[in-house]
């Protein structure tokens, strides 16, 4: 007899609920195929009590001092670290990446967790003693109240990460809304901070989709929205959670191009690309998508590609540890990433086809490459969102700088160049918020902002660092007048 497929549980103040629905979405291993738990689609009603639950809990959670936040934060950190390698399993079994990739998508995490540890420094406001005649200016950040985050299946553990763990330090309480594709990982991440002595009801956990989001953006307890996904979804929740008042910050797809310069350094250059393009199956929001080899590095940049993608071991992540791809998250995504390669295929080359592994089980697709892509191309400014990279061939630097400006998007640009000179015209003249110079994935580390632009970010604070304390804080400034002139009257 097989056993009945697990239902992911939701939290609610402290206790883990299993939601009866008639609706749930299937988690699959996407390196079998296999479903491993089914995840409820959670109603309005639901999602109404976690808010309820984490507007009670506000109350004391944001007057208790910063160093008892901090120290849960600690807590937190040192659970995150013993249960490393459980995680990293975790992640790789739902979303399908190697267990290297799961490990970074931990540690980045687990970076935001050692940030917000110092919640006490970062926090701080200013003050200017006689601002004027007899009066002293301070100003303070005070949380906001409940906080949600709505996250996408890519980074199971880093993006929840980017959001509560500073929300929660700030003094606000949080209501979790992960991906049904992948909502293991954030349950143990919600068990963990349980450990931590994190009190009843700060962190709440519900499972869903439209509805389960609709309520988190128009609730009248709901103060801020943190929201990671794609273009069309980051801004639909950008303008309803907008309308209903609250603050907003939204992060969306992108498209990323990875520019070679004659000058740069092959063995190097050629490995941050492999990595940046086929990393996580290619599901990054900062992966490499368009590999422009400036002036006549173009051809021996593809025979270089066309070598490593050879070598490049495609596989299942838990079986195998030394390979270097996973599959992709689902049989959707199979067979739309399928269907960009049949209809691009009409009008570029396909130097190599992905197509090939279809038909194994899990939800595989190969490391694909086009050449000859031009700004014409219909690829050229549309997100894949899987292992399929697009060669363009620009005669000199400036023209790589004006294709990368036409794309909507604005999130990385890497150039790889041994020259200042370039790297500086690069910087200055290409118009999006994360630039690498000699680094494929320019992801900023967890004290700066992860900084999309354009329709890659909907929104004025970003994730991350200062501007995350920024997004989880309002401030409220303090004029006090002490004067002399009236305690005299008490005739001291
Ligand atoms: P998605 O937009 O399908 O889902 C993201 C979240 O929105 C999920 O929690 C999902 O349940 C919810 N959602 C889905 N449909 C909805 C609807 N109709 N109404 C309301 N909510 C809905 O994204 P995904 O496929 O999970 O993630 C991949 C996308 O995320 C890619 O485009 C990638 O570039 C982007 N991404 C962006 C960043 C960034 O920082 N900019 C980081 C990671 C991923």
């Amino acid at each position: 007899m097989t056993s009945p497929t697990p239902i992911v549980p939701s939290l609610i103040g402290n206790s883990w609920e299993l939601i009866n629905t008639e609706k749930y979405t299937n988690v699959f291993n996407p390196a079998t195929g296999n479903i491993i738990a089914k995840t409820p689609m959670c109603d309005s009603k639901l999602v109404a009590r976690a808010i309820e639950s984490a507007k009670k809990a506000f109350v004391s959670w944001s007057n208790e001092p910063a160093t008892v936040r901090a120290g849960i934060m600690h807590n937190y950190r040192g659970l995150l670290k013993e249960n490393f390698e459980d995680i990293a399993k975790l992640i790789s079994t739902e979303n399908g990446k190697t267990i290297a990739e799961a490990r970074g998508d931990i540690q980045r995490g687990f970076e935001v967790v050692e940030f917000a540890c110092g919640i006490a420094e970062h926090q701080k406001g200013e003050s200017l003693s006689q601002v004027a005649d007899k009066i002293d200016a301070l100003s303070i950040r005070e949380p906001l109240g409940v906080c949600a985050g709505i996250t996408p299946f890519n980074f199971p553990a880093m993006v929840p990460m980017w959001m509560f763990p500073i929300a929660l330090a700030c003094g606000n309480t949080f209501v979790l809304k992960p991906s049904e594709k992948v909502p293991l990982t954030a349950v143990k991440l919600a068990e963990l901070l349980q450990e931590a002595g994190l009190p009843q009801g700060v962190m709440n956990l519900v499972h869903g989709g439209k509805e389960a989001v609709d309520t988190l953006c128009t609730h009248p307890d709901v103060s801020a929205i943190s929201f990671v996904g794609s273009s069309t979804i980051a801004r639909y929740v950008y303008k309803l959670g907008s309308q209903n008042g609250k603050r907003v910050q939204a992060g969306g797809a992108a498209k990323n191009a990875l520019v070679v310069m004659p000058d740069a350094d092959p063995e190097s250059t050629l490995r941050a690309v492999m990595s940046a393009s086929f990393g996580c199956a290619g599901q990054r929001c900062m992966a490499g998508s368009l590999l422009l080899g400036v002036g006549e590095v173009g051809k021996s940049l593809k025979d270089k590609m066309l070598n490593a993608m050879d070598d490049l071991k495609v596989g299942n992540p838990l079986l195998d540890l030394d390979i270097n791809m996973g599959p992709v998250i689902d049989k959707n995504s199979q067979e739309r990433i399928a269907g960009v390669i049949d209809e691009v295929s009409k009008e570029a080359e396909l130097a190599r086809d992905g197509r090939n592994l279809i038909n194994n089980k899990g939800f595989f697709v190969g490391p694909t490459l086009f050449s000859d892509v031009t700004p014409k191309t219909s690829i050229f400014k549309h997100e894949v969102f899987g292992p399929v990279l697009s060669m363009m061939n620009p005669k000199n630097l400036k023209q790589a700088i004006s294709w990368i400006n036409e794309l909507n998007y604005g999130n990385g640009a890497s150039i790889f160049t041994k020259s200042g000179a370039a790297a500086k015209e690069f910087r200055s003249n290409v118009k999006c918020g994360m630039i690498g110079i000699n680094v494929g994935v320019p992801a900023p580390m967890s004290m700066f902002p992860f900084s999309g632009w354009n329709d890659s970010f909907y929104g004025d604070l970003h994730m991350q660092g200062n501007e995350g304390v920024q997004f989880y804080t309002r401030q409220k400034v303090t004029l006090s007048r002490w004067d002399h002139t009236y305690e005299n009257k008490f005739g001291w």
